[in-house]
């Protein structure tokens, strides 16, 4: 049922110069992959919802298959101008190693409410970035433990691994050993998080 069907019922718009409109689209956030070569590899998922970006590190990085169930570990709101971070934390510093960004652009929710979903423990939403298209799926199972899954659409794959085929920055091209070296961090380290 649409949300405006009472509106468009009580009105004729062939006759009143009032705008029959349309149900907006809902909101787009951004979005942001993080490639993070710290003590262990892992990819930053963060979401842009309630002023922060919610962050999940997920050790295998996403993967185009549905059948493929990531574990994404929750962990602290990050900052929105946090999705722009490229670069070395020293060694030493919390995260230390090379940041790259790995994706980012827009998701669009399924629910109008993404808070309330992450805290009721599933939230589905579609991704709008460079490298990740469609429709994907969180869920909460248990304490700060998630499942990042694609659900299946025209974006999934079975064969495509997106983390070995689109290695690179989505802003600079950069391999994480090439931001190591620009960054003046340790080289060695980076290139092992490289394919
Ligand atoms: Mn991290």
């Amino acid at each position: 049922m649409s949300p405006l069907k009472d509106y468009a019922r009580k009105r004729r718009f062939d006759r009143t110069p009032e705008p029959p409109g349309k149900i907006a689209a809902r909101s787009k956030h951004r979005f942001v992959i993080q490639k993070h070569r710290a003590s262990a590899l892992h990819y930053d998922f963060r979401l842009e919802a309630d002023g922060v970006l919610k962050s999940w590190a997920v050790p295998k990085g996403p993967s185009l298959n549905p059948a493929d169930k990531r574990l994404a570990m929750e962990v602290e709101d990050h900052p929105v101008e946090y999705g722009t971070f490229e670069g070395v934390i020293p060694e030493g510093e919390y995260g230390g190693g090379t940041v790259m960004l790995w994706d980012n652009g827009t998701y669009e929710a399924d629910v109008d409410d993404v808070g309330k979903a992450l805290r009721a423990g599933e939230l589905r939403f579609s991704l709008d970035g460079k490298k990740l298209h469609g429709s994907w799926v969180l869920v909460r199972t248990g304490g700060r433990k998630w499942l990042l899954m694609k659900r299946t659409d025209a974006a999934a794959s079975k064969t495509v691994d997106i983390t070995t085929e689109k290695p690179r920055s989505v802003t600079t091209r950069r391999l994480l050993a090439g931001i190591a070296r620009d960054g003046g961090g340790n080289v060695a380290k980076a290139a092992t998080g490289d394919p």
